[in-house]
C-alpha cells in the first residue's frame, strides 16, 4: 500500500486534489529508497506552488502523513541527506535550537 493512500483529514489545510497533484510529482520507489521529487526546485529542495506561494514539498508530505501542521520553530530533517527525497520514513521533525533563526526553514517561501 502506498504511503499516500490514506483517508484525508477534513481539517487539512490543502484540498485533496492539491495533494494528488503533489503526489504526481513524487517518484515512489521501494519502501527503503528515496522518493525523488520531479517538480520544481528552490535551494535544492522540492517546492510546490499553492495559491501563488512556494512551499517545501517535503514539509507538506510530512504534514499530510502525520495529519498535523509542523509547529512553529520546528523543521523537517532528511535522515538520508537527500534534499529532494519525499519518502515519509526519511523525514523526521526536529525542534529548532535556540541559536537557529526562525526563518531558516519556513513552510512557505515568499517569492
Ligand atoms: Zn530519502
Amino acid at each position: 500500500m502506498s504511503f499516500f493512500e490514506k483517508v484525508p483529514d477534513p481539517d487539512f489545510p490543502l484540498e485533496e486534489w492539491h495533494m494528488f497533484k503533489v503526489f504526481l510529482l513524487i517518484e515512489e520507489k521501494e519502501e527503503d529508497e528515496c522518493f525523488p521529487w520531479k517538480g520544481r526546485k528552490i535551494n535544492g529542495y522540492g517546492v510546490y506552488n499553492y495559491e501563488c506561494t512556494w512551499g517545501y514539498a517535503h514539509r507538506l508530505v510530512w504534514e499530510w502523513v502525520h495529519n498535523k501542521i509542523i509547529p512553529k520553530g520546528a523543521y523537517i530533517r532528511h535522515s538520508c541527506g537527500n534534499k529532494l527525497c519525499q519518502n515519509p520514513s526519511h523525514l523526521s521533525m526536529r525542534e529548532r535550537k535556540a541559536s537557529q533563526k526562525a526563518s531558516d526553514f519556513p513552510f512557505l517561501l515568499s517569492v
